[in-house]
């Protein structure tokens, strides 16, 4: 556990990191209006977590801090509605430090034709365990909800919420934002895929249990550190909206 001096130390770091979090996912076409990256604050039951606005135009000054019961501990302005993705998983996983919850559409249009995300390439591979889906449709407004996910989500690394988009759990926002970033590049190679084999899906490739597992390292700190420094770079240089 970090202690209160090291977390206090470390703050500006971690907010810069939700900031940049909350960039890279509208830049890269996860989200656009809507959606959210937070961290939480090591060794406690608190988070921060942007205010109602787009993710694109979130910044390390306006961050709220939240704790897993949707309170307000301090920052000015109202949090996102779905806030309770974050409280409640962070509530139910001490293991996780970073969540991202977006709208990609590659992501969403798989939910909607039925299919559950395969692994088809080898950066899907993190997801070899593979990705449970929420079913039910609507936004996460409730701690109730917020419970029926983290639930569905289990010990996995994200779930797809059917016609609605993603949530993604790691240990910290730069591997969960790493994380958002592939699985919607898979669900856009799956999507591809699906569509030059005319829809059947029983043509495409997809890696067995042991061929996925084999390239399962691909959420591993190594290749978060290099994937984070090019899309955070990224982000910083693109336009909003764009
Ligand atoms: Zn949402």
């Amino acid at each position: 556990m970090t202690s209160a001096k090291s977390g206090r130390g470390a703050e500006p770091t971690l907010k810069r990191d939700v900031a940049l979090a909350n960039l890279i996912i509208e830049r890269f076409g996860l989200s656009n209006a809507f959606g959210h990256a937070s961290a939480r604050i090591p060794g406690t039951d608190t988070f921060f977590m942007p205010t109602r606005r787009s993710p694109g135009l979130a910044s390390a000054s306006t961050l709220l801090v939240l704790d897993t019961e949707g309170k307000i501990l301090s920052g000015r302005g109202t949090p996102n509605s779905e806030l309770w993705i974050h409280a409640r998983i962070y509530a139910a996983r001490p293991d996780v430090g970073g969540v991202v919850h977006a709208h990609p559409p590659a992501c969403v249009c798989l939910t909607q034709i039925g299919q559950p995300h395969r692994v088809v390439h080898n950066q899907g591979g993190a997801f070899y365990a593979g990705v449970p889906e929420y079913e039910r449709v609507g936004l996460i407004r409730t701690r109730e909800l917020g419970d029926l996910l983290a639930r569905k989500l289990g010990s996995g690394l994200a779930v797809m919420m059917r016609g609605h988009g993603i949530t993604t759990a790691l240990p910290d926002v730069r591997a969960a934002t790493v994380a958002a970033c592939m699985l919607e590049e898979s669900a856009g190679m799956q999507l591809r895929m699906l569509a030059a084999a005319g829809g059947d899906a029983a043509r495409l490739r997809a890696y067995t249990r042991e061929e996925a597992g084999s390239v399962s390292d691909q959420i591993s700190p190594r290749v978060v550190e290099r994937a984070w420094e090019y899309y955070a770079l990224a982000a910083e240089q693109r336009p909003l909206g764009g």
